[in-house]
């Protein structure tokens, strides 16, 4: 998979895409991750990325014309068919597992962030081909949101994740959380973890997980349900 990242700050990203599994991920020729400057697409001395807002208001509105052109550009030298221009937005789709699998199986995506008051409509309408937001709230830009994406896409690429069986025992797997976790040692300040996972007999454990993930998700989260 090929991810273009279109943002007014690159640096941002920097010590995330070289950290764990991202970096991993990309050594192992699994993605290739590239940072754009918006600033680079402008056409004035002073590589204006954003301007008043028609009709008046507070803040500055960026600018259609740099965002067209980058995205175009990305676009234009792309050897990818299955290709989606991204933009990260509040107003998007709510991600969910669901979404990030459906995107995990594009071969090129290009990531739009914005900032200030958001983008020119007619980015929206006329340039990307799906807005994702990363939930009910409102960050300062695109670039935190754009952090998640790529973290939850890459780690759905076939051979990023050591056991490839980790993605299939995780939470909103068959619209269930995950059970309870517990590792060494068995008993901890008079906590001791259920007899059934000491016993080594891996029908009931697989049984107690189960009843463990609906219970979890009955009490937790009964929409999945
Ligand atoms: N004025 C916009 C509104 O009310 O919908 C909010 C703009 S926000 C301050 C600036 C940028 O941050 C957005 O263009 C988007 O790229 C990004 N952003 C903020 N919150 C986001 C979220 N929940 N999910 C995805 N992107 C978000």
């Amino acid at each position: 998979m090929r991810i273009d990242i279109i943002t007014i700050f690159p640096k941002m990203f920097e010590p995330v895409l070289r950290e764990s599994i991202i970096k991993r991920a990309q050594s192992k020729g699994k993605v290739k991750i590239y940072l754009h400057n918006l600033r680079d697409y402008t056409l004035d001395k002073h590589r204006k990325v954003d301007d008043r807002p028609f009709g008046g208001g507070c803040g500055m509105v960026m600018s259609a014309e740099p965002i067209f052109r980058a995205v175009e550009d990305i676009k234009s030298k792309s050897k990818s068919k299955k290709l989606k221009a991204v933009l990260l937005c509040p107003q998007g789709e709510r991600l969910t597992q669901k979404i990030n699998k459906r995107l995990a199986k594009y071969k090129h995506l290009i990531l739009i962030c914005g900032h200030y008051e958001g983008v020119d409509e007619r980015v929206r309408r006329y340039l990307v081909d799906e807005e994702i937001s990363i939930g009910d709230y409102v960050l300062t830009g695109g670039e935190l949101p754009a952090m998640v994406l790529v973290d939850a896409l890459v780690r759905l690429l076939p051979g990023v994740l050591g056991d490839k069986n980790s993605l299939n025992f995780e939470s909103f797997e068959g619209n269930l959380l995950e059970y309870p976790q517990y590792t060494r040692p068995s008993e901890f300040r008079d906590m001791r973890v259920p007899e059934v996972l000491l016993s080594g007999d891996h029908k009931k454990i697989e049984e107690w997980r189960r009843q463990e993930s609906l219970k979890r998700t009955r009490q937790r989260r009964p929409d999945l349900l």
